[in-house]
């Protein structure tokens, strides 16, 4: 069970934790402190995104938590209005200027947006700012395989990350082993269901919970972690924050984990990459 508390190795050899603390809707201030929170709580990987609006609070708390930098793992997101080669690149630029960060630890395609068709050029800008030192691992997020043969088709690489909407009412069995095929990292995002349904009041959650004295959120927690995924959960709370990183010192059975799966509706709770909103 310890092996997942270690980092895990991508496709170019970068190593990155596998619990992160995800800063989606929440502004500078208030991500100044959740980050800084999270920091001295011990998380090593911080997700933000040029959209979420705050890079700037995302930076002073790295600064401000005195950690070497090689020592945070940051990654941030290219948004939809910078997809092509000039724009991520200034794109790029201003995430590095609002982190005040020399360099990024990894860099997403925050959605394919197909309909623009430049994700393969958006992608060679990232592996061109790969080759600068500006990051250090290029990745995507909500691509499907289509997007990604395509991506790999035009630029001979495969991105290390796929930052996907993940957990058990969604749980994207045919994407991970496809991901797993391909040596691309899976890195869940709403890993805990919260946006509809009441996930953690789930019978086989709350068994497992309480068979391994832990809470609802840290059971899926660990179902994430079991099926090799990455996780970034969110939390503003302290208590939740460090709750969410205390999942090492339990393993799930293949029973809870195949009745936690039982949980899938086959439905998202966000856009559908494929569709014609982003
Ligand atoms: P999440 O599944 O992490 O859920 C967050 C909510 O769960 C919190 O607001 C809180 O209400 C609740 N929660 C957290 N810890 C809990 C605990 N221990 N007990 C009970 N309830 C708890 O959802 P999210 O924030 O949407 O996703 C996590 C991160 O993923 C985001 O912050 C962001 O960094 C990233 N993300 C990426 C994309 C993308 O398109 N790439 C989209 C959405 C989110």
């Amino acid at each position: 069970m310890s092996e997942l508390s270690a980092p895990i190795e991508l496709n170019d050899g970068v190593v990155m934790p596998r619990i992160g603390y995800g800063t989606y809707k929440v502004g500078d201030d208030e991500s100044q402190r959740t980050v800084e929170t999270a920091l001295e709580l011990g998380y090593r990987l911080v997700d933000t995104a040029e959209m979420y609006g705050n890079e700037l609070g995302v930076g002073r708390a790295v600064a401000a938590s005195g950690l070497p930098r090689d020592e945070v793992f940051v990654t941030t997101k290219v948004w939809n209005d910078h997809h092509g080669r000039d724009a991520t690149r200034r794109a790029l630029e201003g995430s590095l200027e609002r982190l005040g960060v020399d360099y990024l630890d990894l860099y997403l395609i925050h959605w394919p947006s197909p309909k623009q068709g430049l994700y393969s050029e958006t992608f060679q800008a990232i592996l061109d700012a790969k080759e600068e030192g500006l990051v250090r691992s290029a990745g995507v997020s909500n691509f499907l395989p289509e997007h990604l043969e395509r991506v790999h088709s035009e630029t001979g690489v495969w991105p290390s990350v796929n930052q996907i909407e993940l957990h058990p009412y969604f749980n994207q069995a045919e994407t991970r082993a496809w991901h797993a095929e391909h040596g691309i990292v899976t890195e869940s995002w709403g890993p805990l269901g919260q946006r509809t349904g009441s996930l953690l009041a789930e019978e086989p959650v709350t068994a497992a919970a309480a068979a391994h004295g832990k809470s609802p959120a840290q059971v899926v927690i660990r179902w994430h972690l079991q099926h090799g995924c990455a996780v970034i959960p969110k939390s503003a709370r302290a208590e939740r924050i460090a709750e969410n990183l205390a999942v090492f010192d339990f393993e799930l059975t293949d029973e809870e984990l195949a009745a936690i799966d039982g949980l899938h509706t086959g439905r998202r709770q966000g856009i559908d990459p494929g569709g014609s909103e982003r």
